[in-house]
């Protein structure tokens, strides 16, 4: 970890959210000699007593609303992950030109190992969470976090130690880093998503982009080939671009009938098999792809690599088989919050799919579904609040009905469906029109499937 002498310290600092990462940062400030004002819209009675040491340490709170004042009085606000960047104090800051930066980009210049940052529109989950499997399977000590699990400030507060750091990191994430450079960037893909947040959706793949804009000569760039948009941006990229394909014939790692070939320019080439892999369909085939070509850029040797790729089962809720019911397949797909995440789940599918499919509304173009659902859709059953604009958009392809809920689609999923049907949930929107969150809204699916007579 570099000292606090290392880092240029403001003299005075705003914290805005104080969540798990907004309390680590305090802490990182405050230590550094800084004059640290915490603000959160909730409550002080929210946080029982965790904010109790931050105040013993001096640390001004500012609770249940902002204060203008302490926006435009800092020499730095520094941003928890969740935090809308529009919200008019920070707008103000930004106009009075206060720098503004996210937690994971001030945590990052405290990090003095080399970091692995895995981002995309899906799969980051997934491929980050391999990464970090292989590195374990090499015996090699890596933190795993980010965007996922622990936050980066706690790891950096809490000084534990780590050979590597293997992070997931999201646009937001990417929107408010000023310094981030990872020695590994891995884009997976760039499809439709948060176009409720984003002006449009170029200004969401720029964001993507950004990942790689401010990595030097010597640093690695990782692509996924496969994804049009994102192989058609490569040339923006300045640092060593490697490219992983399933088609594409001169990619650095190529996956041709079940082995994944990896060409590093600069290091001995290697073969490595896929079909002990417990993780099934093409999206998962680029994940694994990706996730090779990062470890082997870390050096990780292939036998581990290989290991670890035949014991990885990936993650609830993400095509996650539940139960053969009379014949019939049932999957959960609720963290398919996006058409891309939908449009790959079809592509797996070789057998007629009953698909669930609603919740709250993204904005984007059901369009994309079109062409899996002519293929492989045996009906579309709508629910929540994104139902009428999918049934609009999809009705044209398939017949689709609409209902209030899960619960009710479910059923009529369930009255159609014939023995070799798969009946699955890839919603497309986000679950917060009816659920707490996606986990929330896929177990409620599990149970759902679990109650169906014997
Ligand atoms: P993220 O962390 O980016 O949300 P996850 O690994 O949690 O990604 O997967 C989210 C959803 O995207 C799941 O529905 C999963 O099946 C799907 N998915 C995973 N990898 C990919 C990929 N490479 N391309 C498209 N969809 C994917």
């Amino acid at each position: 970890m570099k000292t606090d002498r290392e880092i240029q310290m403001p003299g005075k600092a705003l914290v805005v959210g104080m969540g798990v990462s907004g309390r680590a940062l305090c802490e990182l400030l405050l230590r550094g000699g800084v004059r640290v004002t915490a603000t959160d819209m909730r409550p002080r009675g929210d946080f029982g007593d965790a904010l109790d040491p931050l105040e013993a340490c001096g640390c001004s709170l500012k609770l249940g609303a902002h204060d203008l004042r302490d926006f435009l009085d800092a020499d730095l606000i520094i941003v928890s992950p969740g935090v809308p960047l529009d919200i008019e104090p920070l707008r103000q800051a930004s106009l009075h030109g206060v720098k503004i930066v996210g937690e994971l980009d001030w945590a990052s210049r405290f990090v003095d190992r080399p970091i692995v940052a895995v981002t995309g529109t899906n799969g980051k989950t997934t491929t980050t969470s391999l990464i970090g499997e292989m590195c374990k399977a090499a015996g090699r000590r890596a933190f795993v976090g980010g965007n996922i699990g622990t936050p980066l400030s706690k790891w950096v507060l809490d000084g534990e130690d780590a050979e590597v750091l293997v992070l997931e990191v999201s646009s937001f994430q990417l929107d408010t880093a000023d310094t981030f450079r990872p020695d590994v960037g891995v884009l997976l893909n760039i499809t439709e998503d948060h176009l409720d947040r984003y002006e449009n959706f170029q200004a969401y793949a720029d964001s993507k982009m950004s990942l790689f804009a401010r990595q030097t000569g010597n640093q690695i760039a990782i692509v996924n080939g496969d994804d049009p948009l994102a192989l058609s941006r490569c040339s923006e990229i300045g640092s060593r671009l490697l490219i992983g394909s399933r088609r594409l014939e001169k990619a650095d790692a190529l996956l041709r009938n079940g082995r994944v070939r990896v060409n590093i320019p600069w290091k001995a080439p290697f073969e490595i098999g896929l079909e002990n892999s417990p993780l099934k369909g093409a999206h998962n085939e680029e994940n694994l792809v990706a996730a090779i070509l990062a470890a082997a850029a870390i050096d990780l040797p292939p036998d581990a690599i290989s290991r670890a790729i035949g014991t990885y089962r990936g993650l609830p809720h993400r095509v996650e088989w539940v139960r053969t019911w009379r014949g019939v397949d049932f999957y959960d797909d609720s963290k398919a919050t996006n058409v891309g995440a939908v449009a790959k789940a079809l592509e797996g599918f070789e057998r007629p799919v009953l698909i669930l499919m609603g919740g709250r509304d993204k904005l984007g173009s059901y369009g994309p579904l079109k062409e899996g659902l002519k293929a492989k859709g045996k009906g579309i059953f709508v629910f929540g609040e994104a139902a009428p604009r999918i049934r609009e958009e999809l009705e044209e392809v398939l017949p689709a009905s609409s209902f209030p809920d899960l619960e009710a689609a479910f059923h009529e999923a369930v009255k159609r469906a014939e023995p070799g049907d798969v009946v699955l949930l890839s919603p497309a929107c986000s679950s917060f029109d009816q659920y707490a969150s996606y986990g929330q809204r896929g177990d409620h699916f599990k149970k759902l499937v679990a109650q169906l007579a014997n």
